[in-house]
């Protein structure tokens, strides 16, 4: 069993066809998925969404691509969602994480001074609502880390989302007490930088996640969207990659999103 710990199910790519998403994933054996709500809007669509799914659970938060739009009411709204999820229809459990946020300096559609205080914003939340942090970073990954290191409460609780970076900042992040998370970019040809972070990661520091309907990994790379039954590839890829057992290293990533997510226990 696998679980896909980031994927968006309410974009447009996915959700009208979200059935049978949910039932080609269940057959690859992915019971669970952390769907990623990207702004206000996105994470009310979410919560309709799984309403009828009780394996589909959800990080909430701001985008560092949606900070610009983010007004002190829409941060309001998010802060209000997290101190009492079932106040917006969503049962507490199911609520489990704050994110995605971080910096984004590829595309910078915000000023990075606004995503910082965006950010900020949002990790004080986390750290007060209790809850772990997903993070997005792009080109940005050192500034990330020396923001982060002001809040060193949140070590432990902090997961790099599609992890892009190379061995060094793997190493960096890893000494922060932080989880890497790796999508299907690690499976393309010029991702070597990448397998070299993935190689030197603890087996209980490693997540999977598909980034759907971005991201598809080897060998389903050209089908579009991608979405959350793909995960398995890039999980076998990773196996074999780490010469490590598939079943064993599915488990393993699967015990440790339970663990970081703070997911319910499943009867196998
Ligand atoms: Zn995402």
């Amino acid at each position: 069993m696998l679980i896909d710990t980031h994927c968006h199910l309410t974009y447009d790519e996915l959700a009208p066809q979200i059935d049978a998403v949910w039932e080609r994933a269940a057959a690859a054996g992915v019971m669970r998925c952390i769907t990623v709500g990207t702004d206000i809007a996105d994470i009310q669509r979410g919560i309709a969404l799984s309403a009828t799914r009780p394996g589909i659970f959800h990080a909430a938060g701001i985008h560092p691509h949606a900070a610009g739009r983010a007004n002190e009411e829409e941060l309001r709204a998010l802060e209000q969602l997290h101190a009492d999820p079932a106040g917006s229809g969503l049962s507490p459990e199911r609520l489990v994480a704050v994110g995605e946020t971080g910096l984004d300096f590829h595309y910078d559609f915000a000023p990075r001074d606004v995503q910082e205080v965006v950010f900020r914003r949002q990790l004080v939340l986390a750290i007060r609502v209790r809850r772990p942090v997903v993070i997005h970073a792009r080109e940005s990954e050192e500034r990330v880390c020396d923001v982060l290191a002001e809040y060193p409460v949140l070590r432990d609780r902090v997961v790099f989302h599609c992890f892009s970076g190379g061995p060094e900042l793997a190493r960096r992040a890893l000494d922060m007490g932080f989880w890497l998370s790796f999508t299907g970019v690690v499976t393309f040809k010029n991702a070597d930088a990448i397998r070299a972070a993935a190689l030197l990661c603890p087996p209980d520091r490693m997540m999977v996640e598909t980034d759907a309907p971005y991201l598809a990994p080897e060998p389903v790379r050209k089908i579009r969207p991608n979405e959350p039954a793909f995960v398995a590839h890039t999980a076998r890829f990773l196996a074999a990659l780490r010469k490590e057992d598939y079943a064993a290293f599915a488990r393993a990533t699967t015990a440790n999103a339970e663990r970081f997510f703070g997911l319910p226990a499943t009867e196998e």
